[in-house]
């Protein structure tokens, strides 16, 4: 069953980034009636409790009303069903977006910024985007919504991950919780190479790792706090430490093809397990594509089998191990990164440094279970 499904109404945006890994494709955008077709063809296959994730392209351009729609329709269907999404939220506006983010996506909002200040841009300027950004943002946090700030960083620009740190600190009582991705080779910047080495990332992450155990701020740093949570035994199987979102996971273009997610979608024709709009789900499932990336949960590298860490890793994501190179079932290209920060907070977790922290956001009962 599907726990997850990332839907991806338009590619257009109103901005224009030049690293984008998901740039216009030249199709349109969905009407309710494509939506409501594609909902009957996925309902059946969802769990429950399923989220539906809006992406692009930039979601908000589709408008209020077909969220409204679309939201009344999926509910009828799945009435416990959820929505989140992710947006630029550069075309938030209070009277027309708030009901939207509070009672359809319950809050799940998550957005992007890079503290280079240089990458992302409206109409070619970076001034103008960032400008719009830090405004539009103070308007979702003074609505009283808590995004997720995704920062994507590369070698260049990993350091200020700690200034992007500091910037959400000077919020108070309304700082932002922050995500730490590495920035990778797909989209507009396909073939490049890796544009961060694993070491400089765990290095970001460590050097965030220890700032967040001292202050213990009550925000969260993703992915620091996820690993934690599975080092805590929280979580099994979250992305992107999963061996099975083969079968769970769908991401649905705006033309209706279909991949495992967001991110094998960025990696083009040879992942894509056929057409959400043409084929019954169960289909797409059955592709050649859909049942190789099942095969990771029995098909890991060796090493990973024998890791330390194999229980809260997985071997990592399956579409960076292709994209880097080795393969789907192959090794997964940031494992040094993720080796020494799981390290780091097996230590941290065994020796109670991370206790403060772990009280601030939340997991304290982890610390009374141990002690008691
Ligand atoms: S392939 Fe990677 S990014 Fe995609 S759902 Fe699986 S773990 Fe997540
Ligand atoms: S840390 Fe590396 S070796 Fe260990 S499970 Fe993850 S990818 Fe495999």
């Amino acid at each position: 069953m599907l726990s997850t499904v990332i839907l991806k109404p338009t590619k257009f945006c109103n901005a224009d980034c030049a690293y984008c890994s998901a740039p216009p494709d030249g199709h349109g955008r969905w009407s309710f009636d494509t939506f409501k077709r594609l909902m009957d063809n996925l309902a059946p296959h969802l769990t429950e409790r399923a989220m539906l994730l809006w992406h692009g392209g930039e979601p908000m351009l589709m408008g209020p009303d077909f969220y409204w729609k679309a939201y009344e329709y999926a509910s009828s269907l799945k009435p416990e069903i959820h929505f989140a999404m992710q947006t630029n939220i550069l075309l938030y506006d209070s009277a027309r977006w708030r009901s939207v983010f509070a009672d359809i996506m319950a809050g799940a909002i998550s957005t992007s910024f890079d503290p280079d200040g240089k990458r992302r841009t409206l109409k070619g300027s970076a001034e103008a985007y960032n400008a719009r950004f830090w405004r539009k943002l103070d308007e979702v946090l003074g609505d009283g919504f808590e995004p997720l700030v995704i920062g994507t960083y590369d070698e260049a620009s990993a350091p200020l991950a700690m200034q992007m740190y500091e910037t959400s600190l000077s919020y108070g009582d309304r700082a932002f919780d922050l995500r730490v991705n590495y920035a990778y080779p797909a989209g507009r910047s396909a073939g490049t190479g890796a544009a961060i080495t694993p070491e400089a990332y765990a290095d970001t992450l460590l050097g965030l790792y220890e700032r967040w155990m001292a202050d213990a701020p009550g925000i969260l740093i993703t992915p620091l706090d996820q690993m934690l949570r599975k080092v805590l035994g929280e979580e099994i199987s979250r992305c992107p430490w999963t061996k099975s979102c083969g079968g769970r996971f769908l991401s649905v273009e705006p033309n209706g093809d279909a991949y495992n997610c967001g991110e094998f979608s960025d990696m083009g024709e040879g992942y894509r397990f056929g057409n959400a709009f043409t084929q019954p789900v169960q289909e797409l499932l059955a592709s050649v594509p859909a049942r190789i990336i099942r095969r990771r949960a029995y098909s890991l590298p060796t090493d990973c089998q024998s890791c330390r860490h194999y229980h809260e890793c997985e071997g990592g994501c399956s579409r960076d191990s292709a994209l880097y190179g080795s393969g789907v079932l192959g090794k997964y290209y940031y494992c040094a990164s993720w080796k020494r920060v799981f390290d780091r907070i097996k230590e941290s977790v065994r020796t109670g440094e991370a206790f403060p922290l772990m009280e601030s956001i939340g997991l304290g009962r982890h610390i009374r279970r141990n002690v008691a």
